[in-house]
């Protein structure tokens, strides 16, 4: 009997269980024994009985009483028969819940405990209460977005940029960095020093083919011979030992440009082997005879042949040539997705790509030997007009020196101007001028090189996901999902808010592999967003590229508030993440 009672009021303070316990307990003995006379008996079972429903209906009505009800999902259920570990860290009551598989937005309430989401649901039926509420009525409750391609290695490991503030204020609490094929040299010792220093958003780390192959053949424009093929595959596997998520590749940029498509299929399936992912910045992204489509063709053959998952980074018609073809790429990734092959993309909301001066320009056999060999070449009578030449052209393939716009330089005086306006001051063509630029150290760029049209035709696939590909002075590391939000879900009605919102996490979740993050899931990891729809936005411009989004109420990573209602805590609650190698 006493344990049948107890069991029935599971939530009831420990104290006034026992007591009612042994209330019961002795009656039922007493009657038992007939030590009572039976008149006594009955009267004392009423008292007993009209007493016990009195406390039972008293303690519902102050809420205490907490019967497991049918609604609390196993989690809880388990939790609330250990009292005093019931109470939650943080519940977000009453919001507007985009869960992040695309299901259209419910009310509902998210609890937290520790660093994982621990219920989903009605919180007042399954009387539940926190140390923390949040009451998110009116606003956005969603999954933390995850970017999987952006230029923060040096922020997160700069003391000063740690917090990944411009990541966090657009409601990103994942990054993915060294695209590119440019990466850390060593994966596993910057996850440590992020883990020594304290990181501001979650982090993954790719591993570079570019980096992988300078190290063994330099910046050259040289074929590895098998040895050398070997050690490359040997740094490879080594960092994704080391936990990187996969391989990143730059076949646009030196010296990755100088790679076979052979070599990268033999380091991609080492990554493969591992569980790892391809992302590519494509060998081309314009018009050309092997522009973007040749490019798509050659990353679904590595795709194919390694037997590796496809990301294709910042997707784009690239300079007026190449506008219009969104729709032949599209149809030959939907091709390839059809024959089984797993390829996606990613796109950030802006018609201006952003790059150096140097890469947009420059020929890729002119950098071969790396940068003073670059510079003997640009003073080189005989080289030189060839040089010119390739780069006048690339400069019409891009839309002109007006399409140019200086965001960075040593030489802050050239900041804010375009390529054209240099060229009238000092009365020189635009190409002499670049190359001028260039040799006093270069100079970052926001090139104009897209079609509105392609933009948007690229965002509606549900197979492309969101990344900034954030770099100094391109408003996109501070602007691209809150812009996305804005711009495209609210104002122009282009794409939904579930599609939004899955694109910028769960769907790149899945396609990075990274588990128990991306969706609002019982179980999963807390990385929670709440915004308000009304004011959500992207601050930052091409004038003024370093300013945070507006809007993001509450970011919370790992389960702890990053940014609390709009301004940022200080809390560094990121973690490096590391690929776990079955
Ligand atoms: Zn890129």
């Amino acid at each position: 009997m006493p344990s049948v009672l107890l069991n029935s009021f599971p939530e009831w303070p420990e104290k006034v269980a026992r007591f009612y316990v042994r209330i019961y307990n002795r009656c039922t003995l007493s009657i038992a024994n007939r030590r009572l006379p039976i008149r006594i008996h009955r009267r004392f079972v009423v008292r007993l009985r009209i007493s016990l429903f009195v406390t039972v209906a008293l303690f519902a009505f102050m809420g205490l009483s907490r019967p497991i009800s049918q609604t609390v999902p196993a989690v809880s259920a388990r939790d609330a028969r250990a009292p005093g570990d019931q109470q939650l860290d943080l519940l977000i009551l009453h919001g507007q819940l985009v869960d992040g598989s695309g299901k259209k937005p419910r009310t509902a309430d998210v609890g937290i405990r520790g660093d994982r989401i621990v219920f989903v649901g009605d919180a007042r039926k399954a009387h539940l209460d926190a140390a923390r509420t949040i009451d998110a009525t009116g606003l956005v409750v969603a999954p933390g977005f995850i970017d999987p391609h952006t230029h923060t290695l040096g922020d997160l490991s700069d003391s000063n940029r740690k917090s990944n503030l411009a990541y966090l204020t657009q409601g990103v609490t994942t990054v993915v960095t060294g695209n590119d094929g440019s990466s850390a040299a060593n994966i596993g010792e910057t996850l440590r020093k992020w883990d020594a220093q304290g990181i501001g958003s979650n982090a993954i780390l790719l591993a570079g083919h570019g980096t992988i192959r300078g190290r063994v053949l330099g910046p050259n424009d040289v074929q590895p011979t098998t040895a050398q093929l070997e050690e490359m595959k040997r740094l490879m596997a080594q960092a994704m030992d080391d936990g990187a998520f996969g391989i990143s590749t730059g076949l646009y940029y030196a010296p990755g440009s100088y790679a076979k498509t052979e070599e990268v299929i033999e380091l991609s399936k080492v990554a493969a082997a591992k569980g790892g992912v391809y992302d590519t910045h494509m060998r081309s992204e314009g018009a050309s005879e092997n522009g973007l489509l040749t490019s798509i063709k050659e990353t679904i053959r590595i795709g194919r042949e390694a037997k590796i998952p496809l990301h294709i980074s910042h997707i784009k018609a690239l300079g007026r040539d190449s506008w219009g073809q969104s729709t032949q790429a599209i149809k030959l990734i939907k091709k390839a997705q059809s024959e089984g092959i797993e390829i996606r993309a990613c796109q950030y909301p802006y018609t201006a790509s952003g790059t150096s001066l140097q890469a947009s320009l420059i020929p890729r056999w002119a950098e071969a030997g790396g940068r003073n060999e670059l510079l003997k070449r640009i003073d080189d009578p005989n080289v030189r007009p060839r040089l010119l030449a390739e780069m006048t052209e690339n400069l019409r393939g891009r839309g002109g020196a007006e399409s140019m716009l200086i965001i960075d330089a040593r030489d802050r005086t050239l900041v804010g101007k375009r390529l054209s306006t240099l060229a009238a001051e000092i009365n020189k063509p635009p190409v002499e001028v670049a190359l001028e630029v260039i040799k006093q150290g270069g100079a970052g760029i926001a090139s104009f090189n897209m079609n509105e049209q392609d933009v948007r035709r690229f965002m509606k696939q549900k197979w492309v996901t969101t990344c900034s590909d954030g770099s100094s002075g391109h408003p996109r590391k501070y602007g691209t999902f809150t812009k996305k939000l804005r711009e495209y879900v609210y104002n122009q009605r282009l794409i939904d808010l579930p599609f939004a919102v899955r694109n910028s996490s769960a769907l790149t979740a899945e396609m990075f592999r990274i588990p128990e993050r991306g969706l609002i899931r019982e179980g999963y990891y807390a990385d929670v967003i709440v915004f308000d729809e009304k004011t959500v936005s992207d601050r930052a411009t091409y004038e003024q590229p370093e300013v945070f989004s507006v809007g993001m109420k509450y970011v919370i990573v790992n389960g702890k508030l990053a940014v609390d209602n709009g301004a940022n805590t200080g809390v560094l609650a990121g973690r490096a993440l590391r690929k776990k190698i079955q």
